[in-house]
């Protein structure tokens, strides 16, 4: 009865599959990874109760938890299995799937509206329908279909390699929880075998000294081998038997099999000891491992063959290929003797064919190739089948020291895999194994070439543009391929981040670093012939990244799993973009400090500190997001070799000689000022702040706290308690960043909040003498000009930030170590310079330090009316500002401030600009200019005077810098200031035009708001 509805289903929803459309149940079937050989989609979702009813299947294969651990992340199963096959639930079934092909792995999937039947013609057949099964449930209900499905491959494997993993080397690979992910993650895809290659991560016994620091215990191989068992995936071991044993032969206990004393890669194969050792071996890991069916003794790049006097002895007698075949053969023969299928790397037998004489025939030969078209020798899998043997393929997802450790290089890879896989099948050879040799880059990247290699191990007809729309939506739940093409884009060589064993010789030493590290790659790159591609690699590098970061913004947000995946993405792209910003300033920085123009110096100088803090967040980002996924001690070894002080110093020395050069070459007040570009919430925002300027705020510190305000006395205590009240209560967010900034340059609070306020709490200063111009030009746009003037000690801290908070986004130029606001310009089209003025007498200090005074502002108004009256709103403490506001449509006005006073001078319409100095101007505010000494006074009529002579002249921006730059504006000489900066912004434009050298040099640099920064 039952059997007769599911074919009438099968028959009414045949025509179907011509119409799929992005509907729940489509998404459903081209998610499936592999893709199935056949697959028709039914009319509606599948009923199912709950929990579901499930047998088990009659051949006995397939255990109850099996079943759980395969689909019970998708479907509440019933708490026991029924006797016979559940009307109604999931019946599993042995039978004839009808299937083409004979394989033991076939399968059949009906899913209807009324139950589930999975008929495979072995329980591991009923395996592969219930994997399809789970991935068919993956967005919830699953739809009506019928799959008929078979492998192409009969042993699909994965590589878990683990060769030369230990705590004294720079290695990423798995940890031990991650490794269970990954064996979940493979048998989802229907893999069947793993390559398990452990080295000194295997806890030996009798042969302790092996086993290294971060091995797996017994109690981990133990879960290891059940997971494996579960999921009916085969383990083949991998030991290896002659070169690349440089996990025993590292440790003195074994020097005696050595080939050469000094030399730890390969054993001695006319040592008879050798054998008996690795026989020893075997015997651990029949323990650990009962009922192993194959063993792979390795035997790949044994290249110190005939090196010690008796093997020199021999190959001159009977030859190299013997020596080889003799001592391989042996070891076949004692491992076959064991009841295991001995398997052998090809590359020797290639190389010596006779060697294939010596060997016994039931040796099956690995032969990998890791990309076809390009190979180095000619392709040999054929040859090995032609001469009796059984053979086995071996592709690699991560095989040549090519791209950069910080993302895995997929172009050759996927290629490579594609074209082996497929050349093998056609040849008859139906058991292929992807390779994943352990590398520095970021392991869990790798899965996106396994899971491919899966797909093609089934079902070699899959085309990659197919699988990258199939593994979109599997992993990510994305209806658009696009993010896969990230793998590719972030494939790329960079220079500084090469590939750990870049520059090993000969391959025979993996523990010799030499040529790793940041002096000699220097070197490298820094000759003639090299740099120009180094150059252009690091461009690449930094586009690619920066284009990698922008697409994730764009397609995280729809990503409704791989959280991980996306998270690896972005780690890549972000190391990848600070490595060469690093570098590019560099090579850049060389030829600049050898025949560079002062405003190439000014620029550079200006970048370096976002280019050091962006470095130091990779790094951190790099060790952190690594760390959760790897082994700490070779996290922490490749954290260091990937970003290596030796090349943020060098770069910050070079910074000191370009600073001092432009020092040098114009007087002591040509400082170039420092960017930082410093998105993030405020304590974030702080830490960086305080970690990139962490010397420079250390001696800021000492200067104005120690030597000044600590000898203030009680009544600048008690102002300074209110004041930090004041802050607290209405804006915590400023005390907030103030914590970032002590805890990253290491300071407390307390001392940051000093240095935020000392300026508030001491003496007017008899001359202060900054100004603010706006000027209208000839289109009626506004440019606001502004000079800072500061005494010898204050010289050095100013610094431009561009902070990116709560959606709002402005450049601000204050002090290192401060929040403060001299100049800033928001994305909206505000502009204000702020000028120092005198305090209203008796004003109260509870309130806000009048440095901090136009911060908030920024993060509210955005345009002269919404500046006026965010202003009115905030209570100053200390010492009065005056501001210059100017819009970019046009509207300006000069704000005059002092506790809780405020007057306002407008620009009006028929006027050409108007001018903010040190005293106060409005009617409001007349009163408040008692403390306004005769010098000052003066010296504020002379700039208004030189301001008025201008206004008569004609032009725009130009024409302000040409002002700035005369005196009285840029010299404050007769009262004892410099001019140590000027700015010029441009509202309707976003352009900040900033020189830290005195405006008479005029040399400015420009940042501006691009459309979709
Ligand atoms: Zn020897």
């Amino acid at each position: 009865m039952r059997l007769h509805s599911f074919v009438a289903l099968t028959v009414s929803c045949a025509p179907i599959i011509a119409s799929l459309q992005a509907h729940a149940e489509d998404t459903a079937f081209a998610s499936l990874i592999p893709q199935p050989r056949s697959c028709s989609a039914g009319e509606g979702f599948c009923g199912l109760p709950s929990p579901v009813p499930f047998n088990l299947p009659a051949d006995g294969r397939l255990s109850e938890e099996t079943i759980r651990l395969t689909v019970g992340h998708r479907l509440v199963l019933a708490a026991q299995p029924s006797e016979m096959p559940p009307a109604g639930g999931l019946r599993l079934l042995i039978g004839d799937p009808r299937a083409q092909g004979q394989s033991l792995e076939a399968y059949r999937l009906i899913a209807g509206q009324s139950g589930i039947e999975i008929t495979g013609r072995t329980g591991e057949g009923v395996l592969n329908g219930l994997r399809t099964l789970a991935q068919l449930a993956i967005d919830g209900p699953i739809p009506c279909c019928e799959i008929v499905d078979w492998p192409d491959a009969s042993l699909r494997g994965t590589h878990l390699c683990y060769h030369l993993v230990r705590e004294t080397l720079a290695y990423n690979t798995p940890s031990f929880d991650a490794l269970m992910e990954l064996i979940d993650r493979m048998a989802s895809v229907k893999i069947n075998a793993v390559l398990l290659e452990l080295e000194a991560m295997f806890p030996y016994r009798r042969h302790a000294k092996i086993t290294c620091d971060i091995a797996f215990t017994r109690e981990q191989i133990e879960r290891l081998r059940r997971c494996c068992e579960l999921h009916h995936i085969e383990i083949i071991p991998m030991v290896q038997c002659l070169g690349h044993a440089y996990s025993v032969l590292t440790r003195e206990e074994y020097a005696e099999y050595r080939e050469l004393p000094d030399h730890i890669q390969q054993y001695c194969p006319t040592n008879p000891k050798v054998a008996d050792l690795y026989m020893e071996f075997v015997d651990e890991y029949l323990q650990a491992f009962p009922g192993l069916r194959q063993w792979h003794v390795g035997g790949d790049e044994s290249r110190m063959l005939g090196r010690c006097p008796r093997c020199e002895e021999k190959v001159g007698r009977l030859g190299v290929a013997r020596l080889y075949g003799d001592h391989v053969g042996e070891i076949a023969r004692r491992v076959a003797a064991k009841g295991l299928k001995p398997l052998l790397w090809s590359d020797m037998l290639e190389a010596h064919p006779e060697a294939v004489d010596q060997l016994p025939k039931d040796v099956k030969i690995v032969y990998w190739n890791y990309h076809l078209a390009t190979w180095p020798r000619p392709y040999a899998a054929a040859t090995f089948m032609k001469k009796g043997f059984e053979v086995l393929c071996a592709n690699a997802v991560r095989s040549l020291a090519l791209g950069t450790e910080l993302s895995v290089y997929y172009p050759l890879a996927l290629e490579g895999i594609e074209s082996l896989t497929r050349r093998a099948l056609s040849d008859g050879c139906r058991e292929i194994i992807t390779t994943n040799w352990m590398k520095g880059s970021p392991h869990e990247s790798t899965q996106y070439g396994l899971v491919y290699a899966a797909a093609l191990d089934w079902n070699q007809s899959t085309s990659l543009t197919e699988f990258q729309d199939r593994y979109a939506r599997l992993t990510f739940g994305l209806a658009d391929p696009r993010i896969c093409a990230l793998y590719e884009r972030l494939s790329l060589r960079l220079p500084y981040a090469e590939p750990v064993q870049n520059h090993m010789v000969n391959r025979l030493d993996r523990f010799n670093l030499s040529g790793l590290r940041f002096p000699e790659k220097w070197g490298r790159y820094t000759k003639p012939d090299a740099e120009p591609a180094a150059r252009d690699q690091l461009s690449k590098g930094f586009r690619a990244a920066s284009d990698v970061l922008a697409q994730l913004d764009q397609i995280q947000p729809s990503c409704i799993r791989g959280r991980r995946e996306v998270e690896m993405l972005r780690l890549s792209a972000e190391c990848i973009r600070a490595k060469a910003r690093l570098g590019l300033a560099l090579h850049e920085g060389r030829q600049i400090e050898a025949a560079g123009a002062n405003e190439q110096i000014l620029r550079w100088c200006a970048e370096l500190p976002a280019t050091v803090g962006q470095w130091r967040a990779a790094k951190e980002r790099h060790h952190r997001v690594l760390l959760q996924t790897g082994f700490k001690p070779c996290i922490d070894f490749l954290n260091e070799l990937m970003f290596e002080p030796a090349e943020l110093e060098f770069l910050q020395q070079m910074g000191d000689r370009l600073a001092g050069k432009i020092a040098e070459g114009k007087g002591p007040a040509q400082v170039a000022v420092a960017f930082l570009d410093n998105p993030g919430p405020p304590y974030q925002r702080g830490f960086v702040h305080g970690r990139t300027f962490r010397s420079q705020i250390h001696e800021d510190v000492d200067f104005w706290c120690r030597q000044r305000i600590n000898t203030a006395g009680e009544r600048v205590l008690s102002a300074k308690r209110q004041m930090f009240s004041h802050v607290l209560e209405h804006y915590p967010c400023i005390i907030q960043e103030l914590q970032g900034i002590a805890d990253g340059a290491g300071k407390s609070l307390d001392e940051i909040f000093w240095l935020n306020i000392f300026n508030a709490v001491s003496r007017v200063q008899a001359g202060e003498a900054c100004s603010a111009v706006i000027r209208r030009d000839a289109a009626g746009a506004l440019h606001l000009g502004k000079t800072t003037d500061s005494d010898d000690e204050q010289r050095k801290v100013t610094l431009l930030r561009r902070v990116r908070d709560q959606g709002r986004d402005f450049y601000v130029l204050g002090w290192v170590g401060t929040v403060w606001v001299e100049v800033a310009l928001t994305r909206s089209g505000l502009a204000i310079g702020a000028n120092s003025a005198p305090a209203q007498p008796g004003q109260s200090a509870s309130g806000i330090p009048q440095h901090f005074g136009a911060y908030p502002v920024l993060f509210e108004a955005d345009n002269v009316d919404q500046a006026i009256a965010a202003f009115q709103k905030i209570r100053f403490a200390g010492k009065g500002l005056v501001f210059g506001l100017a819009d970019a449509a046009g509207n300006a006005a000069v704000l005059e401030k002092t506790g809780t006073a405020q007057g306002v001078i407008r620009l009006h319409p028929d006027q050409p600009g108007v001018i903010g100095v040190n005293d106060y101007r409005s009617a409001a505010m007349q009163a408040h200019n008692a403390g306004v000494d005769e010098a000052r006074r003066r010296n504020c009529q002379d700039r208004r005077d030189a301001f008025e002579r201008w206004l008569s002249s004609t032009g725009g921006p130009d024409a302000i810098a040409q002002l700035l730059s005369e005196p009285p504006l840029c010299q404050a000489g007769q009262i004892g200031l410099h001019t140590v900066d000027a700015a010029i912004l441009s509202p309707a434009a976003g352009e900040f035009r900033l020189t830290g050298l005195p405006p008479s040099a005029k040399q400015y640099a420009t940042w501006r708001f691009a459309d979709g920064d």
